[in-house]
């Protein structure tokens, strides 16, 4: 068996294991094992790409390229990987979508280069005579205007994650037109491109595609950042798999194929969480306006402390936990796990009520509750608890704002009206742990925190949570 063919089947194991991953990590038990799966397939990928290269001629110092990149690529991923916090995830994976990007709009130049610039013109002739060099310019185009899209979009959602810049939506006049009108001249040069292609053109559309990426996802206000993230993750799928045409790479053509489908689904998914409409949302904000500031007085709030939440808590015959990105900061989780166990050895029905976009990524919630070992079947999702407030004594909203937001439903007006939130204002008593009366991801004020049945019981979630297992 020749290093080819043993590569290609290689690729073809590894799109099957990287298929297993997806279908793996769809599911808390699963999730695991389907991470397993996707490093496997990632190693096997690896090791054929590089056996496939040094096959394929490669002299000294491309292989020593090689290694060096990947041993300076692998060091820094590591690294990272082992640093960053669980509320810095959305931030690294948009920075890493980046590099996809970047990796795309370098490819594509490198292919403009090696064929359509080369000085003697042999691989253009040589693509010309079967017909395929138009096709050849096409996939340069389209790989670069993707990556490159991808490349600046990934970088505001970075700076955006990380509160570098104001995550507010950017409002430029003609807001909509601009995004059409880079579309558009992209469609334009393309067409241009194929029947003539010249460095210019390649310049420009690689000047419009950044400066469109750059608008679209700055266009976009912080309530709509999680789908950004996916939708980001969905063109770096579609910018990978632009490369995989044009370096002839089945393994990165079906890669990217599965990464961009799985993203844009994703994406849907969320919107429909959200009740925002995806079209909107992956243009740009198209038809979202920003909301009017609301300077409502929703009148006193009522302060409560750990001993009496204590006392409550061991009255209670149900109790259920929503917990949103403060719990994150707070690393509050292995408290509320122990609070879980001591109120269910009391008797106490606890079970856990999660939003789909609680805390700054999906599933961020449910990660650091199986971390803290809580056991699977009391965390259940918001539509299958969403009726159970109303018969609920306690809730505890752990470091949530905007996912527990009466406004959504009460209040057209509101910036997130619309998006579905837990009805914890439902159950009897609703103590809220945060640190201030400061307001969510959206920067929307919560009337939650001032009505009746509501108490605040204000400090560090995890201190909090502390003091009431001390109490007990
Ligand atoms: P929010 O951001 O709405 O609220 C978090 C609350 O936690 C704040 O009000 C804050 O109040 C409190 N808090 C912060 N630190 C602590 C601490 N140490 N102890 C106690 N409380 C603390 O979070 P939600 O989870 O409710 O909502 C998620 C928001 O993030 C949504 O708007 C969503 O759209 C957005 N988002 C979600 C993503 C996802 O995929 N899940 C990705 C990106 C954004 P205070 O400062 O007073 O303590």
């Amino acid at each position: 068996m020749t290093i080819e063919t043993a590569s290609q089947a290689a690729y073809l194991v590894a799109a099957l294991l990287f298929i297993l991953a997806l279908a793996g990590l769809s599911r808390h038990e699963s999730a695991k094992l389907g991470n397993t799966f996707g490093i496997a397939g990632m190693a096997l990928a690896l090791i054929a790409t590089v056996a496939l290269a040094i096959d394929d001629d490669l002299s000294g110092t491309g292989l020593a390229l090689l290694l060096v990149a990947t041993g300076i690529g692998a060091t820094i991923g590591l690294y990272r990987a082992g640093k960053v916090e669980m509320t810095g995830m959305p931030e690294l994976i948009a920075l890493l979508h980046s590099f996809v990007g970047l990796a795309a709009v370098l490819v594509g130049w490198n292919g403009y280069l090696h064929v359509e610039a080369d000085s003697d013109g042999a691989e253009a002739a040589a693509l010309a005579g079967q017909d395929l060099l138009g096709i050849h310019s096409a996939e340069v185009f389209i790989g670069v205007f993707i990556g490159a899209v991808t490349f600046t979009g990934s970088i505001v959602a970075f700076l955006k994650l990380s509160a570098r810049i104001n995550s507010r939506p950017l409002t430029l006049p003609g807001k909509n037109l601009l995004n059409l009108g880079a579309l558009a001249a992209f469609v334009l040069l393309t067409v241009w491109f194929v029947i003539d292609p010249q460095l210019w053109l390649l310049i420009l559309v690689t000047a419009v595609a950044l400066a469109l990426g750059w608008h679209l996802v700055a266009s976009i206000g912080g309530g709509d950042m999680p789908v950004v993230v996916s939708m980001l993750n969905s063109y770096s799928g579609w910018a990978a798999a632009a490369s995989g045409f044009l370096l002839s790479n089945d393994l990165l053509i079906v890669t990217g194929a599965l990464v961009g489908s799985s993203g844009a689904y994703l994406s849907y998914i969320m919107c429909k969480a959200m009740n925002r409409s995806f079209i909107s949302v992956i243009a740009g904000g198209f038809g979202i306006e920003a909301g009017p500031s609301d300077d409502t007085d929703y009148g006193e709030h009522r302060e409560i402390q750990a001993d009496a939440v204590a006392k409550l808590l061991t009255s209670a015959q149900s109790v259920i936990i929503t917990p949103g990105y403060g719990m994150a900061v707070a690393q509050a989780q292995y408290g509320v796990a122990e609070l879980t166990r001591k109120l269910r050895e009391k008797g106490v029905d606890v079970k856990f009520g999660i939003h789909p976009v609680a805390g700054r990524l999906p599933g961020h919630m449910n990660v650091l509750l199986a971390e803290a070992k809580v056991p699977y079947d009391v965390v259940l999702e918001m539509d299958e608890i969403n009726d159970d407030f109303a018969r609920t004594s306690v809730v505890l909203v752990i470091g949530a704002n905007d996912t527990v937001n009466p406004s959504a439903t009460e209040d057209p007006s509101s910036p997130i009206a619309g998006m579905p939130v837990l009805k914890v204002w439902e159950a009897a008593e609703v103590i809220i742990f945060k640190r201030s009366m400061a307001s969510g991801y959206a920067g929307v004020q919560n009337p939650l925190f001032f009505r009746e049945n509501s108490a605040m019981l204000f400090g560090d979630a995890k201190e909090r949570v502390n003091d009431i297992l001390r109490s007990f």
